[in-house]
Order: structure tokens, then sequence, then C-alpha cells
């Protein structure tokens, strides 16, 4: 039985390489017919930032990749918060102890940072661990009563784990294959500390192996804590989970790793969801707000570090679900790219029915004041949204339906409106005032009817009229409008544009 978890930690909002993480855990999940855990890591509290939690099950919700098992949807091995499991780390850091693979250390800061000085200046490197733990000050060194004395004394201490001396280890990644570490490398990692609270990895340790995970599925920075990881669950006696790094997601432009400040900076976003930082009040855009739709924000991840090996671009979260494989993630980094994301969203919004996009239309035209109904929304929604990318883009692109022309394009103006052209128009409203029913196809008939009678071009008709509408050269059949706008509106317009 696959479970797998997604475990951030409450210290902001949620970037889209944690979306990224969720999302791979999700389907692979979803593939396996297993659960998918979100399990919150906020065991230093120095760090929490409020609203960060919320934001995270609200940006998986919005996503379409719910949990299973979490915060609210509890299961068997709860709670899922780390702060609400405080009692359960202690006993573990204790079985530590116990089996000699950890120990106490009372360094402070100062002694610790005097001897990295003194080494430095050796031209040695300091690491905590067999190179240098016999010269700290740790009950490696003291005897026991020293250290039951301090401890009794209230003085401050940490546990730390105790490296390996010589090994190789050999590690497997189902991405990245066969990895060997000397331990040799490694320092002896604090586990946790005298104020009762665990540190991240003794909790991650504990936590996977009491939710029963079977594969833990995160971004390519924790690569570096897999020894000590794989090293704590034989300290444990415990069976490790299989472990799976996804690779790193870079900057679209330059080098490196694409980090929260770049999406402002470059003017796209590096949140799902907008973000207002409860500190500074400042604003962070997100594609719901940008008007993405979830589909496209989706899509768009599933191919950072990711494919199918055909190719298919468009996949639906099912299909995603079908295809998905970790043997067919890749190992280097993937380039995060927003004009891709735009092709996304330009396809799913083409996609999404009318209903939908009008709906969303319809609230954008009450925002800005417009007083019509959900049914002539529609209707124009279906002319215009072949050319939309966003549903904003719907009123940039068909405003005119909404209100009367202020202003005529001037070049069009020049070009299609001669000195005769009112006295044409003139007449041409004669006409539509007499179409009936007042339909596209009627409307045309007559016109055009009138046009191939008089002899008279299309070009000099059909494109003050069009002018007269929109205000410009553009926008879907020119009748197609004018039926939508209706007889009374459409000659008003073309009054107008005479006088
Ligand atoms: N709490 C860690 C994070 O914030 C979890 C890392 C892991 O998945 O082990 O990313």
């Amino acid at each position: 039985q696959v479970r797998v978890r997604f475990a951030p930690s409450p210290t902001g909002p949620l970037h889209i390489g944690g979306v990224r993480t969720a999302l791979f855990n999700f389907l692979f999940a979803k593939k396996h017919g297993g659960t998918f855990v979100l399990r919150i890591e906020d065991t230093d509290q120095n760090r929490y930032v409020p609203g960060a939690e919320d934001y995270i099950r609200e940006s998986l919700d919005w996503c379409g990749i719910p949990y299973d098992e979490g915060p609210g949807r509890e299961g068997d091995v709860g709670p899922y918060k780390q702060s609400e499991r405080k009692e359960i780390y202690a006993a573990f850091a204790k079985a530590l102890l116990d089996s000699k693979n950890a120990y106490y250390a009372f360094d402070t800061a100062a002694q610790l940072s005097t001897l990295r000085s003194e080494l430095e200046a050796k031209g040695e490197t300091f690491i905590y661990n067999w190179h240098n733990r016999m010269q700290l000050d740790n009950s490696l060194v003291l005897s026991e009563e020293e250290v039951q004395k301090r401890i009794n004394a209230g003085e401050d201490y940490v546990i730390r784990f105790k490296a390996p001396q010589d090994e190789i280890l050999q590690l497997h990644d189902e991405i990245r294959g066969d990895i060997n570490i000397n331990t040799n490398i490694l320092d002896d990692k604090v586990l946790f500390k005298s104020d009762g609270m665990p540190t991240y990895h003794l909790a991650n340790i504990v936590d996977d192996h009491l939710m029963n995970i079977t594969h833990v599925i995160r971004g390519e920075e924790w690569l570096p804590s897999l020894a000590l990881h794989v090293l704590l669950y034989r300290a444990f006696e415990w069976e490790a989970p299989k472990f799976a790094h996804l690779p790193l997601i870079l900057k679209p432009v330059g080098k490196g790793k694409l980090n929260k400040r770049d999406g402002d900076k470059l003017g796209f976003p590096v949140f799902p969801l907008q973000w207002k930082d409860p500190k500074t009040n400042e604003i962070s855009s997100g594609y719901r707000e940008d008007g993405y739709l979830p589909e496209a924000v989706i899509n768009m991840l599933a191919f950072l570090g990711w494919n199918p090996g055909t190719e298919q671009e468009i996949f639906s979260l099912e299909e995603l679900i079908a295809a998905f494989d970790l043997t067919r993630v890749n190992k280097a980094g993937a380039k995060f790219d927003p004009e891709k994301t735009k092709w996304f969203q330009q396809h799913y919004l083409q996609e999404a029915s009318n209903e939908t996009v009008s709906a969303s239309f319809m609230e954008l035209l009450i925002k800005k004041g417009v007083n019509v109904s959900l049914n002539y929304v529609t209707t124009v929604t279906a002319l215009i949204k072949e050319r939309a990318t966003f549903v904003a883009d719907l009123w940039e692109l068909g405003s005119y339906f909404f209100e009367a022309p202020t202003a005529y394009d001037e070049k069009a103006a020049k070009k299609g409106w001669k000195e005769d052209t009112g006295e044409l128009m003139q007449q041409v409203a004669t006409i539509i005032k007499g179409v009936d029913p007042f339909d596209a196809p009627t409307l045309q008939d007559a016109v055009k009817g009138w046009i191939t009678r008089n002899e008279l071009g299309f070009g000099k008709v059909m494109q003050p009229l069009r002018l007269s509408l929109v205000g410009a050269m553009q926008g879907p059949d020119v009748f197609a409008i004018a039926a939508t706008i209706g007889k009374e509106e459409t000659i008003a317009r073309i009054q107008k544009a005479i006088n």
C-alpha cells in the first residue's frame, strides 16, 4: 500500500516548487491507488509564519490535488501537525542515546565559533564529528555523573547524532540511482534540543516511520540529508522508505535556482495564490488572482522535471495520473517557462465551457459596474472567447458589447470613412430598421443584398459599419455584433458615427 507525504514547513507561502513536489506526490499516490498525506512540519517556532498553513491547504485545494489525510482530514496516524506531536519525539531521542547512536553536547555557540576560527587559522575545516568531537564539550568525553549534573543544573544541551567513521554508505535514489557517500564528511547533526523540541531531521524520520510512509518524494535540496536519514533508519532498526529527489527548478533566464523573489522581478507569479506578507504587508502575485486556470498551472508544473516520453503536451489530471512514472523524472534542473504557462492557459480557457468562462466574465463585469444579464454575457463570450488567453482579455476584446465606442481608431477612420460615407450609413440605418427578426443571418441578407443590388462594394459599407459599432477594425462578424447589441443600439451607434 503506497503512502506518500507532502511535508511543508509553514514558514511562508508555498512556492511553485513546493506545489510541484505536492503534485508529484499526489500523482504517484493516485497512480498506485495509494494515500497522499499532508504533514505540517512546524517544529521551528521561530520561523512560523501566521497564515502560511491555511495558505498551503488552500493552494492544494485550488490546484485540485487535495490530500487524503492531514490536518482536518484525520486518518489513523495523526495528528498531522508536528507541533501537536511534541511528546512523541523525546522518547525516540532517548532511544538513540541508549543505543549509543546519539550523545548529549553542551557546547555554547561561542565555544564552537572559537574552535572553528582556531582550526581555520591552521587551514583545517571544522566538522562536528569524529575529527573534533573528542575535543568538545559533550558526553563522549564527560563522565556520566558530570553529564547528569549539568542537565539537572538546567544547562542548555543538544542531542547529536553520532555519525559513523570510515564507512562507505550505499544510498539509492529512485531518480538518481546509486549514490556512495563516505561517512567521514558527515557532521553530527543536532536531533533534539533542551527546550524539548526535535529538529527537522528527527521529527521527519520518526513521523515518516509512524505514518507508514513508503516513498519520500521531495526536492533536490534535501539530497544532502539523505545519508543522515538513512543512518537514522538504521539506528532505529526500521526499514527505510524509498527516496526520490526531484530536480531543481531553474530561473527562466540566467543561471541558478528559481527563488521567491524572481516572480515579481520578472513579471510572473511564483506562487499559486496571492500572498500578503503579514509582517511587511507586501503583496506577491499568485496564479489564481492573475486569472490562470488550475488545469493550466498543473499541466505546466507536471512538465517541470518530468515528461511522458511522447509528443503529447496537454494532459488532464487523469491523464497525468495514468502517465506518471518516477523513472521518467529527470535528474537535471528544469527551466521554468512563464510563456509556456500562458500557452497552457490559452488552451484550457478555450477548452473550458462557455458557461464557466462567462460566469467568471460576469464577475469581472460586476466589479466594473457593468449591469447586464448572464445570458447576454454568455452570448458575447461565445463570440470573442477564441482570441482570449485570460478571462480579463474578454474585456479588452469586447468592451464595445457593453458600452458604445467613445473614440474611433484614427487610421481606420481615415481609410474607411469617405466623403459619401455618412449618406451611405444613413441608408444602411434605414435598411437595418426594417430587419425582422433581428438576427445575424437576416441582417446579413438584408445589408449584403442591398450592397449587391446597388453595386456598392462591400468594403465601402462594411468598414464604416464596423467602425461605428466597435470603434476599431476588430472583432467577430459585424452582423453578429449588431444582432447582439440589438437594433436600437446598432442604429444609435451608426447615428453617432455619422454626426
Ligand atoms: N519540512 C521539509 C520542507 O519544508 C520537508 C522535507 C522533506 O520532505 O523531507 O521541505
